[in-house]
């Protein structure tokens, strides 16, 4: 039997050299990866033309028909090849001005062809110059009949004479010298309840459509088997986690969690927050390992649901880590944490680039040895020295801003290897994240993680009010911001950053510093600036001065977008707007509207605006719910760069697409969680094609190796 694993050398045609430019320019390596290798659109030949329906403004045509006669045309330079065309209806003329004696041979008078190509119309009279033609004998027998597929192309490819036509025509051998070895790989149980195509006839069909209802068929076929693989890898590896991976006991709920609870809590817990903490309960005192995603917009109160969780760790014996991805943030959290624990005989660190030696030394042995309850920083965290006594609850915070390789790495954090606290178990993982990932994306990049939400705002918050203004309104927002400061509110202004134009993004920033400092003078007004090109002390050391309240306005770049928390501070100016993305103008805005007075987001940009940018403001200034603007963000962007997607596998789907296959991806994941219900291990008869598909894709994909 043929092999689909065959390089594509084997497809009747295929040369060493072009195999090697569809594998630089493609990826393409396998007769199976070219079987994969599906069109992004298709030519509709389905329709045949009447030479007497032709109108004016008919852009390409297909029409069968005879030609009756050709004669050579002279014109001013050379000559031109004319043929009368005509079918039962009418007649028109095709024209060549190329290659005309070698066309002149070629043509059959008197015979059925099928011609295809773009329409000229003048003087009242119709003509298609180089037309593409097939005697109706050859059209038959070609799979290439009726919807012509398009494939994505490169330069080079096309530079090298790689036409479409060349790909069709290989993806036209490859079937005829493998299409009897195309296996199904789904069961018929599936297959039934969906009313499927087969997989054969699926993949002929998308690449070859006979008919427009075929082709949706076999779209729906591949898009359907697509989506089910992933989910059936996640569901499975998310049964596997809970089934066969240990979790550390936290079967207490005991004094430190209680005493806190009682007496030291700031504030009352929202419904939400309050739930969210009894499904971390649940997880960490059912003995399996927790695997959580929190998912709460900016300002719904993750960290006390963070402090909580560790208080649980720490009254069952273990120790517990929290990591943020910039030291701004594990500062502020250590700060918020430590004044809340500040009555409670618990202990906790903050370990960072920028800790001593010396203190990092005492750390390190108050780690080892147990005495330390909980450690909060940046990826220092992650460093080899550190090593836990007995770490059993690992939190990271903005999950996105971390690597998968990273986050691996807290698997590994006790020095004891096994013992009474719960032998080689992992930490439980809790991720925390402020990105808003709309429900579709959520189940495919998080299909193994449990996933809880805090889906309401701790109570006072008032709406923020944002609005737009262009450069040339500068005089009125000034004078709305001495009016702020005049209330003893505090005002972010921040500038965009990006990569590429740092030298030009960094001189934006010092100017608007000059200049905002022209307009609010010292000593009157203080002001701070924080970028990422500033020491980590010096930074630390201006935002404590806006965190205190000793600066009227904080100057920065998007260093302070996550997490920062000021809620004294009810203005935010974002300059340039145009240049930010949607996910982050929302983290931006987050960072007012803490407190309980009312906030404002003024989102500057220039007066010339792309389409996609009006967008971005509009739906800024239309909602404030971090969902809606995610849904909006992925539409605008697509799935591949919402923030933290980045680096996910699963989003190089071949043909289903996140945004518009919502419904079937639903449907993918029902199905997958149902079979893996039924038969975990797969090991059904009936179940066997499904297992071999998947066994063959776990083999060769990468595997779509996910939070921890
Ligand atoms: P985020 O989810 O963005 O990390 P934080 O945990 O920083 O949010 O909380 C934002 C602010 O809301 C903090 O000042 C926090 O003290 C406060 N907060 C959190 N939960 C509540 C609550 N239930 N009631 C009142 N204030 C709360
Ligand atoms: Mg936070």
């Amino acid at each position: 039997m043929q092999n689909l694993n065959n390089p594509i050398t084997y497809i009747n045609g295929v040369s060493v050299q072009r195999a090697t430019l569809l594998y630089t320019e493609l990826g393409i390596k396998s007769c199976n990866d070219l079987l994969n290798f599906f069109p992004f659109r298709y030519i509709d030949k389905t329709q045949f033309f009447q030479i007497k329906d032709l109108q004016p403004n008919t852009a390409e045509v297909q029409i069968v028909g005879k030609i009756t006669n050709v004669k050579s045309v002279s014109q001013q330079k050379g000559s031109r090849l004319v043929a009368t065309f005509q079918d039962a209806s009418g007649v028109m003329e095709l024209v060549w001005f190329k290659g005309q004696k070698w066309i002149a041979n070629a043509l059959k008078i008197n015979e059925p062809y099928v011609i295809y190509g773009k329409l000229n119309h003048f003087n009242g009279s119709f003509s298609m110059p180089h037309p593409e033609m097939q005697l109706v004998t050859e059209y038959k027998k070609t799979l290439q009949s009726a919807m012509q597929p398009v494939y994505s192309s490169t330069e080079k490819l096309v530079n090298s004479g790689m036409s479409n036509k060349i790909i069709r025509t290989y993806i036209e051998n490859l079937f005829k010298q493998i299409y009897s070895g195309i296996q199904e790989t789904l069961s018929q149980e599936i297959i039934n309840e969906f009313q499927l195509i087969s997989k054969k006839e699926a993949l002929l069909n998308v690449h070859f459509p006979k008919n427009h209802e075929l082709l949706a068929k076999a779209q729906f076929r591949l898009k359907f088997e697509e989506l089910f693989f992933i989910q059936l890898q996640l569901v499975r590896k998310n049964r596997i986690n809970k089934t066969q991976i240990k979790g550390m006991l936290f079967k207490n709920v005991g004094t430190v969690f209680n005493d806190f609870y009682k007496h030291h809590l700031p504030f009352q817990l929202t419904n939400a927050q309050k739930r969210v903490v009894k499904e971390i309960r649940k997880d960490v005192a059912s003995g399996i390992h927790m695997n959580r995603l929190l998912q709460g917009d900016v300002g719904s109160g993750k960290t006390i649901v963070a402090l909580l969780t560790m208080l649980l760790a720490i009254d069952n014996g273990y120790q517990a880590a929290l990591m943020a991805p910039t030291e701004i943030l594990a500062t502020q959290h250590f700060n918020a944490i430590a004044t809340m624990l500040k009555d409670m005989p618990i202990s906790v660190e903050l370990l960072t680039g920028s800790t001593k030696t010396k203190k990092r030394r005492v750390i390190h042995e108050a780690l080892e040895n147990g005495s330390l309850h909980i450690l909060i920083g940046t990826h220092a965290l992650l460093e080899d020295k550190v090593q836990f006594y007995n770490l059993g609850l690992a939190i990271v915070d903005e999950q996105h801003r971390f690597g998968v390789a990273q986050r691996s790495k807290l698997w590994m954090k006790n020095t004891i290897p096994s013992g009474e606290f719960g032998g080689a178990c992992p930490p439980h993982i809790l991720v925390m994240t402020a990105t808003p990932i709309p429900r579709t994306l959520a189940m495919s990049l998080y299909g193994d993680l449990d996933i809880s939400v805090i889906d309401e705002l701790p109570p006072g918050r008032k709406e923020i009010k944002t609005v737009h203004r262009f450069d040339n309104q500068r005089l009125s927002v000034l004078k709305f911001m001495r009016d702020e400061i005049a209330k003893g509110r505090q005002i972010y202004v921040v500038y965009p950053l990006i990569e590429e134009s740092e030298v030009l993004d960094y001189k934006d920033l010092m100017d608007g510093f000059e200049s905002i400092s022209r307009e609010f003078p010292m000593p009157k007004y203080q002001i701070s600036i924080v970028h990422g090109k500033m020491t980590a002390e010096k930074k630390e050391f201006e935002m404590q001065r806006f965190v205190k309240g000793e600066t009227h306005i904080m100057v920065a770049t998007t260093v302070i977008e996550v997490g920062v928390n000021v809620p004294n501070a009810s203005v935010m100016i974002v300059e340039s707007t145009e240049r930010f993305g949607l996910s982050q103008l929302h983290q931006l805005r987050g960072r007012v509207g803490r407190g309980a007075e009312q906030s404002y987001c003024i989102l500057m940009t220039g007066v010339k605006l792309s389409e996609e940018a009006k967008t971005r403001v509009k739906t800024m200034v239309e909602t404030t719910d971090g969902f809606k603007i995610a849904e909006v963000d992925l539409k605008l962007r697509g799935p591949g760069n919402l923030m933290g997607t980045q680096q996910s596998g699963v989003l190089n789907l071949k043909i289903a697409d996140l945004i518009k296959d919502g419904e079937i991806l639903h449907l993918a994941r029902k199905t997958a969680i149902k079979l893996l219900e039924q038969d975990p291990n797969m090991q059904q008869e009936s179940n066997g094609l499904i297992k071999k598909a998947f066994n063959e894709m776990t083999k060769t994909a990468k595997v779509w190796s996910r939070i921890s």
